[in-house]
Parts: structure tokens; sequence; C-alpha cells
């Protein structure tokens, strides 16, 4: 194993021990086996799936939105020490059919899920296999670099997920202002016309200002109905409709809203969806369509796009803490206003 400097034996991290409370312990710095790399954690994002963790707990460090640098690598493999890069969610197995075709976020055998079945980026440290590492421009701050995960990767791949099945969207509407919707937002400027109007809706004003200031048409639920602001906007419907919020009145109420050949991706996790097959589907030819996390070849891509448009996604990171206030952290981020937290090493 080569390592970059002397790594500590031991590491403090948080433990997660369930009601919305975290407590800190010591655990043995992991080693890396081989073609594993031991990552120095420089940030982590907070993210809405990490609820169950926080409030029910985990046995295992959560964090699954991680940057850092390479500081030791196993045997076999080739990353040089001293790489910054972020960690792809899940350990894909790079041979099975999914795999294979590029489907890396549908692998059938999958290993791992880092931050949830495996060790995250809460702890110092994190072990991964090189496979899942993506390495970023030294010129990209490692808390910034956290997003062409989540942010750009899960709102780029439901856009793309859309694009499948509609290629002239013209309109778009985004259930939810929280972190998803408004990286679903700064996609859809970055990946489509920037021309186009893009509705979200949500009911925290804090949000729905952040999502105006990057270009989207807020719509206040608690003010506002969704077919009012459409027909403001001189529109019968919307192209494509991407629900971050998993509810069911947000999903009926996006569908409801579509026009023919009109497409429904569903990427937040939660509640039902009820289908009206012939009126829904049949006779006006819409789709619905899920969308889960992205592939890891888009990163490739999402790295451009982040270092073109650096200054603009940077918006939707509005608070930064350290590793010793996650609890402050979280506390802040359920409560719904702000955009994305992230911790900082
Ligand atoms: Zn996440
Ligand atoms: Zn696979």
């Amino acid at each position: 194993m080569s390592t970059l400097k002397n790594i500590p034996q031991t590491m403090n991290i948080p433990l997660f021990i369930g009601a919305g409370r975290i407590e800190y312990g010591t655990k043995a710095t992991p080693t890396p086996g081989p073609g594993q790399l031991l990552l120095e954690v420089k940030a982590n994002a907070l993210c809405g799936s990490d609820r169950s963790q926080f409030f029910d707990g985990s046995t295992t460090t959560p964090g699954h939105e991680a940057s850092g640098i390479v500081v030791a690598a196993g045997e076999g493999a080739v990353t040089p020490i001293g790489t910054p890069g972020v960690a792809f969610l899940m350990d894909f197995c790079g041979e099975c059919r999914s795999c294979k075709s590029g489907f890396t976020n549908q692998c059938f055998n999958k290993r791992a899920d880092y931050g949830f079945t495996h060790d995250g980026g809460y702890g110092p440290y994190m072990v991964i296999n090189e496979s899942v590492f993506y390495p970023v421009d030294p010129s990209i701050p490692l808390t910034e670099a956290t997003m062409i995960l989540d942010i750009m990767g899960t709102g780029g791949h439901a856009i793309k997920r859309a694009k499948l099945v509609h290629k002239d969207i013209r309109s778009m509407l985004i259930a939810g202002a929280g972190p998803i919707g408004l990286g679903v937002l700064a996609m859809a400027k970055i990946l489509l016309c920037t021309e186009i109007p893009v509705f979200i809706m949500d009911f925290v004003p804090y949000r729905l200002d952040l999502a105006k200031q990057m270009g989207g048409i807020p719509i206040h639920l608690g003010n506002q109905s969704l077919a009012e602001s459409v027909q403001a906007a001189g529109l019968k419907g919307v192209d494509a409709a991407i629900d971050t919020s998993g509810k069911t009145a947000a999903r009926q109420s996006a569908l409801d809203s579509l026009n023919q050949r009109g497409v429904l991706i569903c990427v937040g996790h939660g509640e039902q969806l009820n289908l009206k097959v012939s009126a829904d589907l049949i006779a006006t030819e819409r789709s619905v369509l899920g969308s889960e996390y992205f592939q890891y070849h888009e990163l490739e891509e999402n790295h451009e796009l982040l270092k073109k448009h650096l200054p603009y996604l940077s918006q939707i990171i509005t608070h930064r803490f350290g590793l010793d206030k996650i609890q402050e952290a979280y506390e802040l981020f359920f409560q719904g206003n702000t955009g994305k937290v992230v911790i900082e090493h």
C-alpha cells in the first residue's frame, strides 16, 4: 500500500444514534484493500435521503455525497496519491449486462451503497473501490465538487430520462424546490434551452426565492394553484414534469398539468401515484418514468459543465458547517430554510 503521509490509526467519527441525535466516537482508520483507495474526506453534502439515518440511527457512518483526496492506494490501484475527487454512491460490478451498457445505476450485482451499507463521508477517512472514484480538476473547490454527485448527477439524469421519450421539451414543471429540485432546475437551464419556462412549486418561500434567483418561475402553493400559474404564463400545460417531492398530491397535480405527449419523471422516493390509464396514458400518449441517481459515466460531462457553470451552480450551496456541527446542520436542513448544506472537514 502506498500512502501520502502518516495517517492516524484512529479517527473521530459521528455516531448516528437515532432520534435525531448525533454523538461522537472513535473508530480505527480503515486500510484500503486490493483495488481500493483511502480518501481523506474534505466535504460531504447533506441529503434528504439521510432522513431515516438521522431519525432512526445508523450502524454505518452515513454520508453519500463525499469529495476528498486520495491519501492511500491498495494493491493494484493506480490513482496517484494526492488526486482530488468524488465518490459515486453505488459500488457497481462493471461486469453485468446493465454495467456493460452503461447503466451502472442499475447494476444487477451491486456490492455497496457508500454511506448506507458501508461507511461514508462523515468520517474523516473512507475506503472506496477505485472504480467508483472520479477525479476532479484541482481548480474546483472540494465543497463545490460534491455538486457533480446528487445535484448535477441526479438532476441531469432526470432530464435525460424525460428527453428519451420527449425530444422537443418546451416547458417544464418541477415539484419540490429542495436541493434535488434546485439541481433539476439548474440542469434544465444548462441542458435544455435556457429560455424555456421552468415552473417550480413548493411551500417554502426561502427555497422558492432561491429557485427564482436561478431562473425558475416560482409557484408558492400556499398562495397560488399550479393550474393558474401555468395559465398565467400563457400555457395550457407543460411538456415535462419532474417530481422530487415524493408526495402523491404533487405527482398527481404534476401529471394533470402535462400536455399531450408529456412525460412525468419521478425522482423523489415516497408515496403513490394513481393512474387513470385511459385518460392519463393511452389517449394522451403521456409517459411516467422513474429516475434513480445517475450513471457513473455522466460524471465526465457533469465535470465539464461544473467547471463552465461554477458560479451559477454554487448558488445551490447555502450553508457550510464543520464536522463538529452535523447536528446543527441537520436541524437547520430539515426545517427547510436552506439550499444544499455541506459539512466541510
Ligand atoms: Zn444524496
Ligand atoms: Zn453490474
